[in-house]
């Protein structure tokens, strides 16, 4: 009798479920188990944890949300630094504010159908419980496995963020960056449209003593926003690789593991990437060349936002003119390159 392989995966989001999904079709014959800590999987506290933003490869087909986990097409983004606006194009089919409590409900179908065992309602406080010749942790930030073999995570910001409905920032298909004075920026993102929509809020690595909350509400009274906040939300950002990528027999993958990327966000797409290297490292039963694979698919990310961090902590405390000008020379390179 042929004993299956067991993979036990922590947290059934975005990099839990990648990993699922990317393991069962590599190898159906692997046992894949998923445990969930809520009673449901994508409608839940974490399902609308964050701003939705995701932006893919053209060619990375297999992680295209349908209509029904989109709540818009992007087509361009404005990024402002003082006075001066950047502009992006977006190709078709690229960028996305997704339904995301939908899109990860679409994962979980998809692995589900490939013999995906998702067991909700589980919650795992260490890796103990797990019997599994593998794990992919996939908790999230804070890790709770990183956390019960304690494990350390790296830079982490905060964020806070509001969905308001009936807006008069509301621009269909444009997303809003607004750099301010603090290495952070706020965002607009066009969420439903039939709503008039947005979400907005900030994020900020460093000066954590901040109020966010005021901050958002002085930003809102400054530039006359208005409409019915009907979710607020926020949390924490891990700015980039959370070392370390494995530990034994288990991998980190998505916020507990890569984070995201310090500059621009990105943490979908990270974690959906991460999950899928993680399984293609473990069909191969070669756990030890994670951490490689991942530096080779973030590495130039990593040294890109940790510079930008670090010139940004710098440049801030000499002052808004020269933290300023520096966003002016990174972007003006940034955009002639998109
Ligand atoms: C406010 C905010 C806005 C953001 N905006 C964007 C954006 O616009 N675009 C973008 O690309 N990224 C954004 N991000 C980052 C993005 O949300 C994350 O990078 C992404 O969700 C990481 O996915 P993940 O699967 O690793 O973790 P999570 O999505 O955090 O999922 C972790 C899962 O593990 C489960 N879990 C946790 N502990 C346990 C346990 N002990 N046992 C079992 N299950 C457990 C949780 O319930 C959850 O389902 C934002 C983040 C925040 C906080």
């Amino acid at each position: 009798m042929v004993i299956a392989i067991r993979i036990d995966i922590v947290g059934g989001s975005l990099g839990g479920l990648s990993a699922a999904l990317s393991l069962k079709r590599l190898d159906r014959t692997l046992d894949v188990v998923v445990h969930e800590k809520y009673n449901a999987i994508g409608y839940n506290h974490e399902g609308r944890r964050c701003g939705e933003g995701y932006e893919i490869e053209p060619d990375w087909n297999h992680w295209q949300p349908t209509e029904r986990s989109i709540f818009n097409h992007i087509q361009q983004i404005e990024t402002i630094v003082g006075k001066k606006t950047y502009r992006a194009h977006q190709p078709p089919g690229t960028f996305y504010m997704l339904n995301r409590q939908e899109f990860i409900c679409q994962l979980a179908r998809d692995a589900e159908g490939l013999d995906v065992e998702i067991n909700t309602g589980d919650k795992i406080h260490s890796v103990d419980e797990l019997d599994g010749e593998y794990i992919v942790d996939a908790s999230g930030c804070p890790s709770t496995i990183k956390k019960s073999l304690g494990l350390h995570q790296g830079i982490v910001g905060s964020t806070y963020q509001q969905t308001i409905e009936g807006c008069n920032w509301f621009t269909p298909h444009v997303i809003k960056v607004i750099f301010f004075d603090a290495s952070g920026y706020y965002w607009v993102f066009p969420r439903d449209p039939k709503k008039r929509e947005i979400n907005l809020g900030l994020g900020i690595v460093s000066g954590h003593h901040q109020n966010l909350k005021q901050m958002l509400e002085d930003f809102k009274s400054y530039h006359q926003i208005e409409g019915t906040v009907n979710y607020v939300t926020g949390g924490l950002i891990p700015a980039g690789l959370q070392r370390p990528l494995r530990h034994r027999n288990i991998l980190f993958v998505g916020d507990a593991g890569v984070g995201t990327f310090p500059l621009l966000g990105a943490g979908i797409y990270r974690a959906l990437l991460s999950g899928e290297i993680a399984a293609k490292c473990l069909v191969r039963h070669r756990p030890e060349q994670y951490p490689y694979k991942i530096y080779q698919a973030f590495i130039k990310w990593e040294v890109l936002g940790k510079t930008f961090l670090h010139m940004s902590n710098v440049l801030g405390h000499i002052g808004k003119h020269a933290l300023f000008a520096f966003y002016h020379a990174y972007l003006d390179v940034w955009y002639s390159s998109h």
